[in-house]
């Protein structure tokens, strides 16, 4: 294992290693049974929503495609359960709004499609032309939280050379550990995504970040990887240590220039659960049907769940035990980029990483006042901003000099809200201020 230096700026949240990640790291993996009904939503990536491809009545296997894509930034969704359409309807999905949703009520045979019950394909009989294909076919997204479609994310114009295929497996949110577990339980899946990947990329040279805190999990993936050429990095605990800029920083020494892709410094990030997916779609042709979620914080028994795409939130917490009696808020994620869930009823996604049950003392953001010009938000954020001076520009209504302040470059990691003294809201501000400048970019 290679150890890597730390990148300027970030935070050491409570919680990163002992109590909020040991509630649930020693924990393997465990099967939730699939509910009764599930809710596939159409859009569950960043991008054009599907449109459905079934109707009410139909009956449908598992795997089998339920959305079709609209567009060329979008990802087919399938069938998580085999069972009948009941319903295709908007419903409520993490973040507040309505989105349709194809309702099928499970008959318990867990049939498969046909289309996913041929025999492994051999990893060295995939061409890249192949590979693609299939993870489009199988619906692969960001799984880390990002939701960007894989095949997209994984065809570079013509002429852009790919240097690195990095994998984060930093998982530097505190309380998940569903990645981790991923590493420990499912390192030969995810090794053979990478294959596929690199091969899709052009080869390029590989490395998979892992932060300190998780030796077990680097010791398993150096296991899996050994003879394939893949690089093990242990990268210092720090947060956001998974974003893809600073992770390019640390395990390359690129920098991607403000307003640019990581495709613009030769780099791919993709993450470690997302590699598993590839391997799933394109050498066992199975399509993304399920994810694990870490189910943690203030529930009565912390888990690591292997959890069917359109299960409710309520389903996992119920199996967790229920909630405590002190719990002021649920999220979705971890605690510093996770969504407010203000009804559990909301299905689980692609890009459910997490249900955590924050206590009431934890989710009191506490007395906002004036700011008092300590400049800990600047020392903290990894993206170098004045965070200080876009909240001024939110306060005064002043896009232009939000704009000049690099808005945009922000990655709402969160860290300036959480070293503030004066318990400033900064990072909301400031994602008004990506939101107005947005809007002042197009008018333009
Ligand atoms: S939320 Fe934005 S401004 Fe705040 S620390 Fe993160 S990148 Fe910097
Ligand atoms: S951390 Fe809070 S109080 Fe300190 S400079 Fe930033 S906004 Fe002001």
């Amino acid at each position: 294992m290679n150890r890597v230096r730390s990148f300027a700026g970030g935070i050491h949240p409570l919680h990163a290693i002992g109590h909020g990640k040991g509630l649930s790291a020693g924990l393997p993996i465990e099967m939730l049974p699939a509910p009764e009904r599930v809710y596939i939503p159409m859009s569950q990536h960043i991008g054009a929503p599907c449109g459905p491809c079934v109707a009410v009545g139909d009956h449908v296997k598992r795997g089998q495609k339920v959305g079709e894509v609209r567009g060329f930034v979008s990802a087919p969704v399938h069938a998580s359960v085999s069972g009948t359409v009941v319903e295709i309807a908007p419903h409520l999905v993490t973040g507040g709004s309505m989105v349709p949703c194809v309702v099928i009520e499970n008959d318990f045979h867990d049939e498969w499609d046909e289309s996913c019950l041929a025999d492994p394909l051999p990893l060295e009989r995939i061409d890249a032309q192949q590979a693609l294909s299939a993870i489009l076919e199988g619906g692969v997204v960001g799984m880390g939280g990002a939701t960007f479609p894989a095949h997209v994310k994984l065809s570079p114009p013509k002429g852009a050379k790919i240097d690195y295929l990095l994998l984060n497996g930093a998982e530097c949110e505190p309380y998940l550990t569903a990645d981790h577990r991923m590493m420990l339980e499912q390192s030969a899946r995810i090794i053979g995504g990478i294959r596929i990947i690199a091969k899709a990329l052009g080869d390029p040279a590989c490395i998979v970040g892992i932060e300190l805190n998780k030796k077990d999990a680097i010791a398993a993936m150096e296991r899996a990887a050994q003879g394939t050429g893949i690089r093990i990095a242990g990268m210092p605990v720090k947060y956001p240590q998974g974003s893809e800029k600073q992770l390019i920083q640390v395990l390359t020494h690129r920098q991607v220039p403000s307003g640019k892709l990581p495709m613009d410094a030769g780099c791919v990030v993709v993450n470690v659960s997302s590699a598993a997916a590839v391997y799933d779609a394109v050498a066992l042709r199975r399509p993304l049907t399920e994810r694990v979620v870490t189910v943690t914080g203030a529930v009565a028994h912390p888990k690591n769940l292997l959890v069917r795409v359109g299960t409710p939130a309520s389903a996992l917490v119920e199996y967790c035990g229920g909630l405590s009696e002190n719990v002021g808020r649920v999220v979705s994620g971890g605690p510093m980029m996770g969504i407010a869930l203000f009804d559990l009823s909301v299905p689980v996604t692609k890009g459910t990483s997490g249900v955590l049950a924050l206590t009431k003392s934890q989710a009191d953001p506490g007395v906002t006042t004036n700011c008092i010009r300590c400049g800990r938000c600047v020392r903290g954020c990894p993206m170098h901003l004045l965070p200080y001076e876009l909240c001024n520009d939110v306060e005064k209504n002043n896009w232009a000099a939000a704009e000049k302040h690099n808005a945009l470059d922000c990655i709402e990691c969160g860290s300036c809200t959480y070293v503030c003294p004066a318990k400033r809201p900064i990072t909301s501000s400031i994602r008004i201020a990506k939101r107005q400048v947005m809007a002042l970019r197009k008018k333009k």
